[in-house]
């Protein structure tokens, strides 16, 4: 079977403390072993980035970008093989695929603006012969640890920006679908990067736990389920390191009497179910405001009846298996256990047999009706194709609805007033929001991230977010005297003159 390996210093490099297969969620069958890298292999691999770094982040920024634009147009020409990549070992459809790389690819572009976004301040004369002038200077050896949900776009949410500010990277990927990080690290070595300054290692916790705990590890990005980021954060944190780690979601869309229904239960079905309601920004429970509960569930319960699944390579599948055969039982006992708490389940995709494909990891779209807050199923994050209705009496029940839920990654109000979308915008607190936009992901030349138990740490990831968690500040104050002209020092706290 094909071995995945990890990537230091501009090459192949096996070895570590076992195994992982990597399934292919469409056949339910294993298609390759992946490496796990032990804290032997996450020490080569970070020396190799301190390493690389003096001479990465000397080079010039105009050298640097061109790098950066290489790498652009290269993602450009393997869109189709990192979409394959990522359809047959996460299992979404290719044109869902293809849509990731295109969003990861639009982080590259952000960062090929990387000189202006580093530009510094300079004030002339703040004393008699005295300048002060302000720049970003990079961290060092920066991490990523990335979930398997999106392969490519999320670590590309960090490794375009931290490099282009002159930073050296090790990713850690996810063990389920690691392939699509190799190939990104040979897209970057065809693109001219110096070997050293991206680097990949395989693994689970015990990867990560050595990188959380490694000295030469400046800063740490995660993202990934609650849990996991809030362990992140605070083992990073407590060795010191800068760390942003983005935990998990309930995102909720609020559906006023006065939304076109048609259209907000098209929206919404499209994502709560595409990507098989594998996205952090997937909508997973509506709250139907009003009287207009009933008609909602019926026009989303023919709208998640007509979604065809199928595996993720077949252009007619819609949508594709989830991961792993764990996830597939996980999502459909979490459907039983609502059941028997009392939630009706108008659809049910529990069971789903997809012809020719009796073994792949496939749940159908459903719908629960009748959900409320002490459920588990609203509780927790699903992570599937299940869709949640729940009911308010107006706009205000349904705000303090969202504001309780311990998650604030992103939410959507549909609606036909202005006043009332106004009113949600100001009040959730949530990071992400949409105004009849049901899967708000800001574009990279803003920042992404959620509030709550979605994001432990200060700030978001790309856009200015993200150049300020690669960079730190430096202000320099600075004095050329010339005979005469040199100010005598007083022995007083010196003020302007
Ligand atoms: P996960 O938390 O299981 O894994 C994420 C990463 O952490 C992986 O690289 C994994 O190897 C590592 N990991 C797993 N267990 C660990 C442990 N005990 N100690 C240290 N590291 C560990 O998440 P997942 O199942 O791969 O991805 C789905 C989750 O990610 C969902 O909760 C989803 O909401 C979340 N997510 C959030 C965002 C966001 O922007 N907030 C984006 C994408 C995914």
């Amino acid at each position: 079977m094909r071995v995945i390996e990890h990537w230091i210093d501009g090459a192949s490099v096996s070895g570590g403390e076992g195994f992982e297969v990597v399934w292919q969620p469409a056949t339910g069958s294993p298609q390759a072993r992946v490496a796990l890298a032990g804290p032997a292999e996450v020490n080569r691999a970070v020396e190799a980035a301190a390493k690389a770094f003096g001479a990465w982040s000397d080079m010039s920024l105009a050298r640097r970008t061109r790098i950066m634009f290489k790498l652009r147009d290269l993602v450009e020409r393997h869109e189709d093989d990192l979409a394959r990549l990522i359809t047959a070992e996460h299992g979404k459809t290719l044109d869902d695929a293809r849509g990731e790389v295109v969003r990861g690819r639009e982080v590259v572009e952000f960062a090929c603006g990387i000189p202006h976004l580093l530009k510094g301040a300079y004030s002339d004369q703040v004393s008699t012969g005295v300048d002060s002038f302000s720049l970003r200077a990079p961290l060092g050896v920066c991490a990523g640890i990335s979930p398997f949900n999106f392969p490519v776009m999320v670590p590309m949410w960090m490794h375009p920006i931290a490099i282009a500010c002159g930073n050296t990277f090790v990713l850690k990927p996810s063990e389920r679908d690691p392939s699509a990080a190799n190939l990104i690290a040979a897209l970057y070595a065809d693109a001219g990067l110096p070997d050293g300054v991206f680097n990949v290692v395989h693994g689970d916790r015990t990867a990560v736990d050595a990188l959380l705990s490694h000295p030469d590890v400046a800063a740490v990005s995660f993202v990934g389920s609650t849990p996991i980021a809030e362990h992140v954060h605070r083992t990073a944190s407590a060795a010191g390191k800068r760390v942003q780690a983005l935990g998990g979601a309930k995102n909720h869309a609020v559906v006023l009497p006065d939304a076109d229904l048609a259209d907000a239960a098209r929206q919404i079905a499209a994502a709560a179910y595409g990507s098989a309601g594998q996205r952090c920004m997937a909508i997973s429970a509506v709250v139907a405001v009003g009287d207009i509960a009933d008609r909602l569930v019926q026009a989303l319960a023919e709208q998640a009846k007509a979604i065809v699944v199928g595996p993720g390579e077949n252009p007619a599948s819609q949508m594709g298996p989830v991961v792993t055969a764990q996830a597939r039982d996980r999502i459909q006992a979490a459907v039983s256990a609502a059941q028997q708490a009392g939630a009706s389940v108008v659809v049910d995709g529990r069971g789903l047999s997809v012809d020719g494909h009796p073994d792949g990891f496939f749940v159908g779209p459903c719908l629960l009706d009748g959900v409320t807050p002490d459920m588990a199923a609203y509780r927790d994050e699903i992570f599937g194709p299940v869709l949640i209705v729940l009911r308010a009496g107006d706009l205000d029940e349904a705000v303090a609805l969202v504001n309780a839920n311990p998650y604030g990654n992103g939410t959507a109000l549909f609606t036909a007033g202005g006043a009332a979308a106004r009113a949600f915008v100001r009040r959730v607190t949530v990071g992400m929001i949409g105004v009849n936009v049901p899967v708000p992901v800001p574009m990279a030349y803003h920042s992404f991230g959620g509030w709550k138990a979605s994001l432990f740490g200060d700030v978001h990831v790309h856009g200015a977010e993200g150049v300020a968690f690669y960079t730190r500040g430096k202000v320099v104050t600075s004095r050329w005297p010339e005979g005469a002209d040199a100010v005598r020092p007083g022995l007083q706290f010196p003020t302007a003159h």
